[in-house]
């Protein structure tokens, strides 16, 4: 379970990109964060993976208060977050295989990845994730050799292999056409349902938001404007 309790996050420069942001998100629930340019959307997603350090406020994972961690502390609960991005991040030279692998020792080590033996239980589980997202016959293909839509599940992939406690995904589908983001958004969701994994997903597109998401929230000027199910966001907001 995640917890955001009373966020926010004044930058140097000036504005407050965030404002007591509370929030709690239950196992293998998916929140669509949604709100225009500049409303603190990666912000949130920053202070939960500590890339920003908020302001005021707390993020708890399970026991965890993730803002409190010291660096050392902090690679470690990394480990448990994982990541989905916008433009996929992998590694093109790769295989999709070493891919999903380099997701075991967290973005931290990822080049050292690839200079160790991974264990045969971690190379199953690897297998089993890319049959699970429709890659099994790609394992062994360079991740350059596909489709935006492969490369997505890939990421997906890659994610899961960390065995997380929570997905935070970035515009995940902000590069890819209109019937292979329905079809990303919908493995997403499924995945996290059969984990129980919670999820926050930073997604523009209000109309796969509404369509794919458990829950919504909607920000703006770094507050919370909206807080409810898909089915109540009215057409305006
Ligand atoms: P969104 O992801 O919804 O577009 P952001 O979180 O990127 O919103 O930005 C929220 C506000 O914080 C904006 O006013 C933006 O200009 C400001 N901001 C974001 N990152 C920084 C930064 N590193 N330094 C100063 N201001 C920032
Ligand atoms: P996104 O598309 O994720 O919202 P942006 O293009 O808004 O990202 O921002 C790109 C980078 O610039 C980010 O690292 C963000 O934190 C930083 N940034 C955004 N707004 C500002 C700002 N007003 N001042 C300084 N850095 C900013």
């Amino acid at each position: 379970m995640l917890k955001i309790d009373g966020l926010g996050k004044t930058y140097k420069a000036g504005d407050k990109a965030l404002s007591d942001v509370s929030f709690e998100i239950p196992k293998g629930q998916v929140l669509g964060l949604i709100g225009p340019s500049g409303a603190g959307k990666s912000t949130l997603i920053r202070c939960i993976n500590r890339l920003v350090q908020p302001t005021t406020g707390k993020v708890w994972l399970n026991d965890l208060n993730i803002t409190g961690l010291r660096t050392g502390e902090l690679r470690r609960a990394r480990r448990q977050i994982g990541m989905i991005f916008q433009e996929y991040a992998l590694v093109e030279r790769l295989t999709v295989m070493e891919n999903v692998l380099s997701g075991r020792l967290g973005y931290v080590g990822f080049w050292r990845s690839f200079l160790r033996k991974f264990p045969a239980a971690d190379i199953a589980n690897a297998y089993r994730l890319l049959d699970r997202v429709g890659l099994m016959q790609h394992a062994d293909k360079r991740a350059d050799a596909l489709s935006g839509g492969q490369r997505q599940r890939v990421g997906i992939a890659r994610a899961l292999s960390q065995n997380p406690e929570l997905l935070l995904v970035d515009e995940p589908t902000a590069s890819l056409d209109p019937k292979t983001s329905r079809q990303i958004m919908r493995l997403i969701v499924e995945i996290c349902r059969e984990r129980g994994l919670p999820a926050i997903i930073n997604i523009h597109d209000v109309v796969l938001a509404q369509q794919f998401s458990d829950r919504i929230i909607g920000l703006q000027a770094g507050r919370v404007v909206f807080d409810g199910p898909p089915s109540e966001l009215s057409e305006d907001a």
